[in-house]
């Protein structure tokens, strides 16, 4: 190892970012302070809770995506704009897809997942779907087009009832209001099957209230320009549509399966219970990209909540692997789930507590303003919120 300890931290979300600001906050002894080193293919990072805030103009792109470069000024983390191509376990390398090459003391595997566009027809060229600012803001702009247009009525699909789907719904039908004919689409025979009950009831309530239509027990058998085809009971319909929106499936990075790390049936990378990759001690995986376990052996969901949680200890236990110290084991703290509901709407539960409506809505911006990575941004968007009332109600 050189002097100063190299970590390069692979993928910019929820883990790798909190993560390398953990990493900087912490204390190291005689200016053993290591390298770090971020690498994204995007130049912002996403705060993927608030996206749907976008559909209906309630938070501005730059809220929930603000750029590296502003989040880690006058930090010690270095960012680099670049996809990563190839890790080099022997060599302790990651080469990027411009043919950059790092060295690494430590690295820090956190490159998330996609969404899935292979299994249905048209999927890939038709179909939008919900998971990058680019989804959002390309959304957002054939809205416009459909709402400056003639059309009548807005007819938009959405495949997949679970939270992105549900969702989404609930903020397109609040955008269109009469205008909007939106349809929920479910494999399954309900929506949000991994939800606690009053988040489903909440939910089921919202989609009614706005006339949302839900398919369940129905899948695609094809997605084109302007229409999807929809299976049900063995009988394939095929409805005509301006909008089709795909939130169904998480795929980890192809890549990943080039770097030769032991991987999960799922393609996920597997750990230990300190968060490093098995076999590969000076390898941490953590996120969507990760296969972890609770202490029962269950697994662990993919969110931004236990993403979040596991880079403290990531950071933690880079640390402690630096300046030979024990390792601490990775436990997970369920906190709940909230979720949005439409525009001033949203629904709240865990720790002891359910409660919807307005006040579940009040409660989600807050602790969502209190997760954005830095306090800088916090103060930024805190602002806004209190500001922008006034400055509508001026202009
Ligand atoms: C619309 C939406 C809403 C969500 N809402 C919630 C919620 O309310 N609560 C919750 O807990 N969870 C929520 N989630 C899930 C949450 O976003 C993920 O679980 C979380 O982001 C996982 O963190 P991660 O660091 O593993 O991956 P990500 O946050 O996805 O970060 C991965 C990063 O890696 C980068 N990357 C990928 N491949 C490469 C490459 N080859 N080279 C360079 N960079 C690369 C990506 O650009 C990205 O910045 C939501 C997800 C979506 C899509």
């Amino acid at each position: 190892m050189t002097s100063v300890p190299r970590i390069c931290i692979l993928g910019g979300g929820f883990g790798g970012l909190y993560t390398a600001l953990r990493l900087n906050q912490l204390v190291w002894d005689n200016g053993q302070k290591p390298e770090i080193t971020l690498i994204d293919r995007q130049t912002s990072f996403v705060f993927t809770p608030l996206l749907y805030e976008l559909i209906t103009g309630e938070m501005q792109g730059w809220e929930i995506a603000p750029p590296f470069a502003e989040l880690l000024k006058g930090t010690d983390i270095r960012f680099i704009q670049g996809s990563v191509d190839y890790v080099d376990k022997t060599q302790k390398s990651v080469t990027l897809e411009d043919g950059t090459e790092l060295e690494y003391d430590r690295l820090v595997l956190a490159l998330g997942c996609e969404t899935p566009s292979e299994s249905v027809a048209g999927v890939k060229d038709y179909a939008i779907p919900f998971r990058s600012i680019q989804d959002a803001y390309k959304l957002d702009e054939q809205l416009r087009v459909l709402e400056a247009s003639t059309t009548e009525k807005i007819r938009i699909a959405i495949v997949g009832a679970g939270y992105s789907g549900v969702e989404v719904a609930c903020k397109l039908a609040d955008r269109l209001k009469a205008r909007g004919r939106v349809r929920l689409i479910q494999s399954r025979d309900t929506i949000l099957p991994d939800a606690p009950k009053f988040n489903r009831d909440a939910a089921l309530k919202a989609l009614e209230q706005r006339g949302i239509w839900v398919d369940l027990e129905t899948t695609v058998s094809e997605i084109t320009a302007d229409s999807i085809g929809l299976i049900y009971k063995d009988q394939t319909d095929i409805i005509p549509v301006e909008i089709v929106m795909w939130t169904v499936g998480n795929q980890v990075s192809p890549a990943l399966s080039h770097f030769g790390l032991p991987l999960n049936a799922q393609g996920k990378i597997t750990t230990t219970d300190t968060l490093q990759v098995t076999d590969n001690l000076e390898i941490y995986a953590l996120g969507d990209a990760a296969a972890i376990l609770d202490s029962t052996n269950e697994s662990i969901p993919s969110t931004a909540q236990v993403a979040f949680q596991q880079a403290d200890f990531v950071a933690w236990n880079i640390w402690s692997s630096l300046t030979d110290r024990p390792l601490l084991t990775f436990r997970y703290t369920n906190l709940g789930e909230m979720m949005t509901l439409g525009n001033d709407n949203a629904v709240l539960s865990g720790m002891g507590i359910q409660f919807d409506g307005p006040l579940a809505y009040l409660a989600r911006r807050l602790v969502y303003l209190y997760r954005l990575p830095t306090l800088d941004h916090q103060l930024k968007v805190g602002l806004n919120w209190l500001t922008q009332p006034l400055v509508k109600l001026l202009s």
